[in-house]
């Protein structure tokens, strides 16, 4: 089994999941008391996200390329970035090591192609869903059209990530919030709706609406183990 190499803490509520995640996915697979050979280098979130906030990408990309080289050189076969929004600086972390970075959209595009989905609602952050590096990439590389919420559904869907999911809470009132944005982009034509941020599915199940959802956590999570079992 390869040892797969998470570069968390983006938020630390997701990273928790990946780690269950990838645990139950190569037990399910193997069977007995198999779990993942796995390393996590987990950086302190409020240093991240001010780097964000006033746009300060180069030292971020700085400090994800150094994550990166952490966990090579703690004998991680690849790496699997636990955010979306962070892949922004995917070339940087590319270029600092010599093992493979999964790429989120990636995964996630192979699955929306998979259900024969071809026009996707993309959530995520106003980073993800206002820059090209996500949404290009999903329409460049794997043909998808990507339609995201209206400038006031944007800074919902956006300011609920930070203020209360990356929090750890979970808000009935934000759940109906984030279910008009979606039924909203379902009308404009969405076959379905990325949760193109990794804390979105602690909020959306997919029992809360009749869309079909890919969440990119679950998706990324499946593609390390598959990696990993290779
Ligand atoms: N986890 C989030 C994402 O998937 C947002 C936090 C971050 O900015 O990394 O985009």
């Amino acid at each position: 089994m390869k040892v797969i190499g998470l570069i968390g803490g983006m938020s630390w509520e997701s990273s928790a999941e990946y780690y269950r995640l990838i645990n139950r996915g190569v037990r399910s697979r193997l069977g007995g008391q198999h779990s993942a050979r796995s390393l996590m280098y987990s950086v302190d979130f409020q240093e991240i996200e001010v780097l964000q906030r006033e746009g300060r990408w180069a030292e971020a990309a700085r400090e994800m390329a150094e994550c990166a080289m952490r966990l090579e050189r703690g004998g991680a076969d690849f790496v699997v970035l636990c955010t979306n929004t962070m892949h922004k600086l995917a070339p940087a972390i590319e270029e600092a090591v010599r093992i493979p970075l999964v790429h989120i959209a990636d995964a996630t595009a192979a699955a929306v192609l998979r259900a024969g989905v071809r026009r996707v609602g993309l959530l995520g952050t106003r980073y993800t869903m206002e820059e090209d590096f996500y949404k290009g990439r999903l329409a460049e590389r794997h043909g998808l059209e990507v339609l995201t919420p209206d400038e006031a559904g944007r800074r919902i869907v956006h300011d609920v990530i930070y203020d209360e999911l990356c929090r750890g809470e979970v808000l009935e009132e934000s759940r109906r919030a984030y279910l008009r944005v979606m039924e909203s982009l379902a009308g404009r034509g969405a076959e379905g709706i990325i949760l193109g941020c990794t804390e979105i599915g602690l909020l959306i199940k997919p029992q809360d609406t009749g869309l079909p959802l890919f969440d990119t956590t679950g998706l990324h999570a499946e593609e390390a183990v598959r990696l990993a079992l290779e």
